[in-house]
């Protein structure tokens, strides 16, 4: 995220509301609703991405995805499939998450593996 970029909002999928007979109140997805009923807690997903195209000033646009998302033992992951793995199972596989290539050099120079946010090799 290093080109000028404008914060948009979240995705409008999650203005989606679909009540819940588990927890009595909404989510966003059927998934978001079974994974309730399965027990599993509930949060908004923080993922950040550009969508395409530019506002009239030129910027890249951001939005956020916003959409359920539920975790397991490795992480959180939610219904546009981001999977964002907890530090506990960062430190356990011997890897950290890497913002920029600096970063994951860094990271590399310590003998620890570095993952681009996106879940890729950076
Ligand atoms: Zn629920
Ligand atoms: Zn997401």
């Amino acid at each position: 995220m290093n080109e000028e970029a404008t914060f948009v909002g979240s995705s409008p999928a999650s203005e989606h509301k679909i009540s819940c007979g588990n927890c009595k109140g909404h989510h966003n997805s059927p998934q978001g609703v079974r994974k309730c009923f399965e027990g599993k807690e509930i949060g908004s997903c923080p993922d950040q991405y550009y969508l395409p195209g530019y506002t009239e000033d030129g910027l890249r646009m951001i939005e956020e995805c916003a959409m359920d998302l539920w975790y397991d033992d490795r992480g959180s992951t939610c219904t546009n499939g981001h999977f964002n793995a907890s530090m506990e199972t960062q430190y356990r596989e011997g890897w950290r998450y890497a913002d920029c290539p600096e970063e994951a050099a860094n990271l590399r120079s310590m003998g620890i593996d570095a993952v681009s946010m996106r879940g890729d090799s950076i």
